[in-house]
């Protein structure tokens, strides 16, 4: 099993991805799909009046802050476009595909934090009334009965709190939730770089291996979202899956070269 995570930025080629997904799909590799959808999120959240605001936390970590309409807007986007246009894609390539948020038969499930703490002009805030959170439980059964009859499922956040609530949860880190729970060959981590670069964004810097032991101290070199797949990396690999690699999803066959070594392997 290979659990796929295509990120949202721009740049990225869902068409290749699909492509690639598709040819190996019908080749007897199972596979599932999760993805993102934060530049588009961004481009409507615009368009609709209620710009996105983003917040770093005290340790460093960006986030998307997410009250009511913000998460409204977010599943329009996510559950809706995104989700719908890689079903699409995939379905027209001849895969019996099935978009579900994490929501969906509880498929993501964590704690909602309703506060979240930013840093602003060198002083920490509190900001409430988000909706976020970080998956901690993944509910397998209906990822098995889709696979067991032959869909290949696409996932997107949102999860759902422990009391039903939708929260907003990174996708790399909710991916690799998923590969542990599923106890996935590999983790790939697609996204619009060629993989972690140690001096971004010269692509010159990649870096091509990292020892799973090691995968920590290499969130020096990831910036802003950048860390949260350091981060998902590390709980894979923690997590029992053997491999997890940073790859390329601009062009190409992103899937099928990450797995051939390009990128950013960590093992
Ligand atoms: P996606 O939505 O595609 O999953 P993100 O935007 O969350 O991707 O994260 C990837 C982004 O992280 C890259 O587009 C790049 O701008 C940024 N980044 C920060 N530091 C690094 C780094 N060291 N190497 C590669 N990308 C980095």
């Amino acid at each position: 099993m290979i659990v796929v995570k295509v990120g949202g930025s721009a740049g990225i080629d869902y068409d290749a991805v699909c492509a690639d997904i598709a040819a190996r799909w019908k080749n007897g590799e199972r596979l599932i799909l999760v993805h993102g959808g934060s530049g588009e999120t961004n481009r409507v959240a615009e368009a609709l009046g209620h710009p996105p605001k983003f917040v770093t936390s005290p340790s460093g970590y960006t986030s998307r802050f997410t009250d009511r309409q913000t998460l409204e807007i977010f599943e329009m986007v996510y559950c809706g476009k995104m989700n719908k246009g890689i079903v699409e894609r995939l379905q027209r390539l001849g895969v019996n595909a099935v978009g579900l948020s994490g929501l969906d038969g509880r498929i993501f499930e964590g704690k909602h934090k309703d506060s979240v703490r930013s840093v602003e002009n060198g002083k920490v805030k509190v900001l409430r009334g988000d909706h976020t959170g970080t998956v901690e439980r993944v509910n397998t059964h209906l990822i098995d009965l889709l696979l067991a009859g032959g869909y290949l499922p696409v996932l997107t956040p949102p999860a759902s709190s422990y009391d039903g609530v939708a929260i907003n949860v990174d996708g790399d880190r909710a991916a690799a939730a998923l590969a542990v729970a599923l106890k996935a060959d590999a983790l790939l981590l697609l996204s619009n770089v060629p993989g972690l670069l140690r001096a971004y964004p010269d692509e010159s810097s990649l870096i091509r291996e990292i020892p799973a032991a090691d995968v920590e101290n290499y969130l020096e070199f990831a910036q802003d979202r950048m860390k949260k797949k350091v981060l998902g990396a590390a709980e894979a690999v923690q997590g029992g899956v053997r491999r997890v690699i940073f790859g390329d999803a601009r062009h190409g066959q992103p899937v099928s070269a990450a797995l051939g070594g390009q990128g950013t392997v960590v093992s």
